[in-house]
């Protein structure tokens, strides 16, 4: 029996069921492109006498291994490991890639594996080794002092959370709204969260990262032996190399410096809400000016009606038809519930005489530009000359806002699944990044909720408001099990995709399957930068076993031969 995933026992048993239960057809063995039976099994061989025989994985042990919302699984479209392979240190990852390299099988890496809605572990190309980091799980260094980590990519945000907790550390990690992934594969594929600290990827400070030679190279002062700075400044001599492991297939990340949020004296809960769907253009205007003068410091998550309703339980409960739900009826859900079309959260972190005045400020602006909207601040504060301990905050002020981690949105998935029990929740999204301007984004969501409303989908959306634009994302959350489901699902993500396509908005970040779409929007002089980053990629993984086609990446010999594409 492979070890479990998780220590947590909540964690491993959601994780156990979240994969068992998605399997709508047989797990079917698929060889890496390229490499014959009788190679793979020598391969194979060697893997386990490197990481041990429990630690490679194959057959219905692969489970694990596949992305639980895969739109077309049960049509053979499935994308499958051909094994997983789980080293637990440095070195033991180096004699992977060797092995790799030797007969040119390439892997597919992840920490967690948990990028539901982007594939999960699944790889981009059939056959690749699952290459799973979370056993490296150590929590090389949490600074108080100038509050920041140093992790290696199998610690999860809510071990973070925990450790500094135990060690009573005064700094608030930074966590996205489900505690059970990686700080470290969280971050490089510029996932969020909602503290100070919230846009991961501009904290990084100081990455350690395995090229596919097995060489290691650092970044930054990081790269200075015995620097006192690696994670304390982002200043380099040269280029900043760190960008090129972000979202990226070109080195393997073994340890990641991230700055965190020093724990505050005092905490506000913000929230500000507007009836009207209109009312998103007084919103994005009346906020964006305040991301960017830095009346609010921090990201501002917007959320419609419907994604408030989707924490609620199943939509059939609210509403029995298959159609939209008609606005007569959300006008009816959102009086009941006493909120907003939009719901805007936000918190203030810092001195308690400092965040209240940034609060006065902000209700003297709102006051004059949306009276119609309602705006609430509750404080929570430590004594002078304290740190407030996050724990203390009560719901539904504190959760993420704190730092605190949890599975707290996952039930979500399940608002399309029927109401007396049966079917497969899953979701997709479609995710623009977006000019902070009140007219461009009520037009987006005007085209984005009739193009819902043309498959029967309800407008389900969210944004999150950064100092110049906003990252707005379109969910559809869907039963697996519905071939109507999922054929609008696709519908719906292509005609958005189209729409804003014709805008010049890309997604910043992608499903598997949609990699090769979202990088082709790259295009300036015929696609320079996907040729530069290519250049590099042969250059420095000259076999291309590392993640093949990631963000649209492909490796010389995937690019030159026709046989790989029948593994794409
Ligand atoms: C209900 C729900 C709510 C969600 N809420 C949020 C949210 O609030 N914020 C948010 O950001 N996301 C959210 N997500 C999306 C996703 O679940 C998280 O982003 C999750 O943290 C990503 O999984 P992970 O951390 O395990 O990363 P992984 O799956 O381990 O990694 C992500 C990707 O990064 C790359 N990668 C990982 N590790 C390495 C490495 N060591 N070296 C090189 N490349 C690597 C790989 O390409 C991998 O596919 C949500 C999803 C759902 C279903």
């Amino acid at each position: 029996m492979p070890t479990p995933a998780y220590r947590n026992a909540e964690y491993q048993t959601v994780h156990a069921n979240l994969f068992k239960d998605s399997i709508t057809a047989p797990l079917k063995a698929v060889l890496p492109p390229g490499v014959t039976r009788y190679a793979f099994d020598a391969a194979v061989m060697q893997y386990m006498v490197i990481v041990g025989h429990d630690q490679v994985l194959q057959g219905d042990a692969l489970e694990e291994y596949i992305d639980p919302y895969e739109l077309y699984e049960a049509e053979g479209k499935r994308k499958m490991p051909s094994a997983a392979v789980r080293p637990k240190n440095i070195e033991e990852l180096r004699r992977v890639l060797n092995i790799s390299n030797e007969y040119n099988i390439p892997v597919w890496t992840f920490s967690r594996g948990k990028n539901l809605g982007y594939g999960g572990p699944a790889p981009r190309v059939n056959g690749c080794i699952a290459l799973d980091l979370h056993r490296m799980n150590k929590i090389l260094e949490v600074n108080a002092e100038y509050s920041y980590a140093v992790v290696e990519p199998g610690v999860t945000f809510t071990e973070l959370y925990d450790y500094c907790v135990e060690h009573k550390l005064k700094v608030w990690p930074s966590v996205p709204s489900l505690g059970w992934g990686s700080v470290v594969g969280n971050t490089l594929d510029r996932g969020t969260g909602f503290t100070p600290t919230a846009t991961h990827h501009q904290h990084i400070c100081g990455v350690e990262a395995m090229l596919a030679n097995g060489e290691l190279v650092r970044t930054g002062q990081f790269a200075v032996s015995g620097s006192p700075s690696s994670h304390l400044s982002k200043f380099t001599f040269g280029p900043s190399i760190e960008g090129l492991f972000l979202q990226s297939n070109l080195g393997i990340v073994t340890k990641m410096g991230i700055w965190l949020t020093p724990a505050p004296q005092a905490f506000m809960s913000c929230s500000f809400d507007m009836p009207d769907f209109e009312d998103v253009e007084t919103i994005v205007d009346v906020f964006g000016p305040l991301r960017r003068d830095g009346l609010l410091p921090n990201t501002v998550y917007v959320s419609n009606l419907v994604e408030w309703l989707g924490m609620m339980g199943k939509r059939e409960e609210l509403w029995p038809e298959s159609g939209p739900i008609p606005e007569w009826r959300l006008k009816e859900l959102q009086k009941q519930l006493d909120i907003g079309y939009w719901n805007a959260k936000f918190g203030l972190y810092g001195a308690r005489d400092v965040i209240q005045a940034h609060f006065e400020e902000l209700k003297k602006i709102v006051a004059l530009k949306a009276p119609k909207g309602r705006l609430t601040g509750d404080i929570f504060s430590a004594p002078d000359g304290e740190t407030l301990d996050p724990a203390s905050v009560p719901d539904p002020h504190g959760g993420f806002f704190v730092g605190m981690p949890s599975l707290w949105s996952l039930p979500m998935v399940k608002f399309r699944l029927p109401k007396d029990g049966g079917g497969i929740g899953a979701h997709y999204d479609y995710s623009p990044i977006i000019p902070s301007s009140g007219a461009t984004v009520l037009e987006w969501v005007k085209t984005a909720k009739s193009i819902c409303e043309a498959e029967s989908f309800d407008l389900f959306c969210d944004f999150f408001m950064h100092e110049r634009h906003v990252i707005f994302v379109n969910m559809m959350t869907f039963d697996k099990t519905n071939l109507a489901h999922r054929q609008a699902v696709e519908t719906i993500f292509a005609n958005l995709f189209e729409e804003g396509r014709k805008r010049g908005y890309s997604k910043y970040r992608s499903h598997i399957n949609t990699m090769d779409l979202v990088a082709g929007l790259y295009d300036f002089n015929d696609h320079a930068y996907r040729r530069f980053v290519e250049t590099i990629k042969d250059a420095v993984d000259p076999n291309g076993i590392l993640s093949p086609g990631k963000q649209g990446i492909w490796p010389k010999r995937f690019r030159e031969n026709e046989k790989f594409k029948a593994h794409l």
